[in-house]
C-alpha cells in the first residue's frame, strides 16, 4: 500500500495521525520518509541514501535488511508467528536462551523474555525485590542507581533513571531511589581515580542492609551523552555490592552484543553481575524484544509449591518466535570472526581520529569504548541549539547523526565501511570549523 503513496502523501498522513517519540512536533522539521535499507544505508523515498551512524537508535548491528536475518524471520513467520508462552515453548526461544547463556559469564543461565529495554529493566527490578521477599528478607527494598543513568520510559525504569532529567512531568509517580555519583572519564583524564574514590565512598555509605539492588549502565551511560567509566570501577562496584549482600544489575540494553569491544560490557570489565538486561541489539534491530538474564540461584528462589512464590509477570508477546528467530540469526552473525574483525577495525579508526583531534579547539572530553566514540562540542544541555545544527549539517552530507545536546557520537552498524567512517569523522571536523 505504501508503494502507491507519494512521499508527500505519506508525510501528510503522518502529520495528521502519527505522534513521534522524543520530538517537539511543533518545531521539528518534516520527518524523512524511509523507504528501504541496505547495509549501513537507509534509502529515502526519493532514492537518496543516508549512512546510518547511530544504528537507528542503537538497535541495528549488522546493517539494514540483512539477508540472513530476513530469511530467518520469513521462514519462522511461515511456520509459527506466535504462541502463548505460558504452557508452551518453542525451538527459537529455547535455542536463543541457550545461546545467550553460553556467551554470558558464569551462571547467568536463566532468560526471562519481554518486549523492549524498559521492560527488561522492570523485570530485573521486580525480580530483585521478589527474590528477597521469597527468601524472607522482605526488608531489602531499597534500590540504588547512578546519576545521569537512563534505563527506559516505564515507571520503574524512570524511577531508577530519574536523574537523566527527561521525566519531570511524572515526578510524583516515581518511587524513591538513591542516586550515586558516576565517575565519568575520558581519554587523557588525570583525575578519574579521585572521582572513583568519591563514588565508592558514597556507595559504601548507601549500601546498608535494606538495599535490594544496584543498577548501572556498565562502561557507557548512553542517553546521558555516552558518558564512560573505567572497567576497574565496575570491578570495585561489584565487590562492594556483593559484600553488602545486594544484587548487581547491569543494564546492557545499549552496551550488549559487541558495542564496547567485547560481546558484553560485563565481559570487558571481568565482572559477573547478578542480572543483565538486554534489548536493542538482541534481534539485530529487526524486532522489538527484551531479555533479562538472571543467575540461576536467583531463579531457584522462585521455585516452590505456591503460585505466589512464582514470578507473576508476563507480556502478551513474551518470547515472540519471530523475535527469537531474528535473535538467533543475529547472534550467529555476531559470533562470526568477520564481525569481530570489523568491530576491531571501527574501534581502531575511532581511536586514530580521536587522537588526531587531541587538543584541537572545540572538541572536549574525547572518549571511546569499542565501536562507540563520543566527544563534547560544548557545555550545553540536551536541548542545546548545537545539536539540531550539527544534525542538519550531517544530513546535508548524507549521514544520519543525532547529537545529544552538545555531545557528538558515532555508534554505527558493524558493517559500516572504513571509508564511510572516515568521511563521517571528516564531516564532524568540518562541522566544528
Ligand atoms: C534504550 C535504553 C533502554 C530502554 O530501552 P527501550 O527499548 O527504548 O525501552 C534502557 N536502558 C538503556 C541503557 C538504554 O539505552
Amino acid at each position: 500500500m505504501s508503494d502507491s503513496l507519494s512521499d508527500s502523501d505519506i508525510v501528510a498522513l503522518d502529520r495528521r495521525h502519527v505522534w513521534h517519540p522524543y520530538t517537539q512536533e511543533y518545531t521539528a522539521p518534516e520527518p524523512l520518509v524511509a523507504s528501504s535499507g541496505q547495509g549501513a544505508r537507509i534509502v529515502l523515498g526519493d532514492g537518496r541514501p543516508l549512512i546510518d551512524l547511530v544504528s537507528s537508535w542503537w538497535v541495528n548491528l549488522h546493517g539494514h535488511a540483512h539477508p540472513e536475518i530476513v530469511r530467518a524471520v520469513a521462514e519462522q513467520a511461515a511456520r509459527l508467528e506466535q504462541v502463548i508462552f505460558a504452557d508452551f515453548t518453542h525451538a527459537p526461544a529455547a535455542r536463543l536462551a541457550a545461546g545467550l547463556a553460553a556467551i554470558l559469564p558464569g551462571d547467568l543461565d536463566r532468560v526471562f523474555y519481554s518486549d523492549n529495554g524498559s521492560t527488561a529493566v522492570e523485570v530485573a527490578l521486580k525480580v530483585a525485590l521478589q527474590f528477597f521477599a521469597n527468601r524472607g528478607e522482605a526488608g531489602r527494598t531499597r534500590l540504588l542507581a547512578f546519576e545521569g543513568g537512563y534505563h527506559g520510559d516505564t515507571v520503574g525504569a524512570m524511577s531508577v533513571g530519574k536523574s537523566s532529567g527527561y521525566f519531570r512531568a511524572w515526578e510524583n509517580l516515581l518511587f524513591p531511589v538513591n542516586m550515586l555519583p558516576y565517575p565519568a572519564t575520558f581519554l587523557g583524564d588525570g583525575e578519574v581515580e579521585s572521582r572513583e574514590a568519591a563514588a565508592y565512598e558514597a556507595l559504601e555509605r548507601e549500601l546498608t542492609d535494606d538495599v535490594a539492588a544496584v543498577i548501572i549502565e556498565p562502561l557507557i551511560q548512553g542517553a546521558a551523552g555516552m558518558r564512560m567509566c573505567r572497567p576497574e570501577f565496575l570491578k570495585g562496584l561489584a565487590e562492594r555490592v556483593r559484600a553488602a549482600g545486594a544484587l548487581l544489575i547491569f543494564d546492557e540494553v545499549m552496551t550488549g552484543f559487541g558495542r564496547t569491544g567485547d560481546l558484553f560490557a560485563c565481559l570487558k570489565a571481568g565482572v559477573q553481575p547478578d542480572m543483565v538486561c538486554l534489548s536493542k541489539g538482541l534481534t539485530g534491530g529487526f524486532l522489538p524484544m527484551g531479555a533479562t538474564v538472571v543467575r540461576e540461584p536467583i531463579h531457584q528462589a522462585f521455585l516452590g509449591q505456591s503460585l505466589r512464590q512464582a514470578f507473576l509477570h508476563g507480556h502478551s508477546y513474551t518470547a515472540n518466535p519471530l523475535g527469537c528467530a531474528a535473535g538467533l540469526a543475529s547472534l550467529a552473525l555476531l559470533l562470526d570472526p568477520d564481525c569481530t574483525r570489523r568491530r576491531a577495525e571501527i574501534e581502531a579508526i575511532h581511536r586514530d581520529r580521536l587522537a588526531a583531534l587531541g587538543g584541537r579547539w572545540g572538541f572536549f572530553r574525547p572518549r571511546l569504548a569499542g565501536t562507540v566514540a563520543a566527544v563534547d562540542l560544548g557545555d550545553g544541555g540536551y536541548d542545546s541549539a548545537d545539536g539540531p545544527r550539527i544534525k542538519r549539517f550531517f544530513l546535508e552530507r548524507g549521514f544520519i547523526m543525532r547529537p545529544m545536546g552538545p555531545v557528538a557520537y558515532f555508534l554505527p552498524p558493524y558493517c559500516l565501511e572504513p571509508a564511510d567512517l572516515h568521511r563521517a569523522w571528516d564531516t564532524l571536523e568540518a562541522a566544528v570549523s
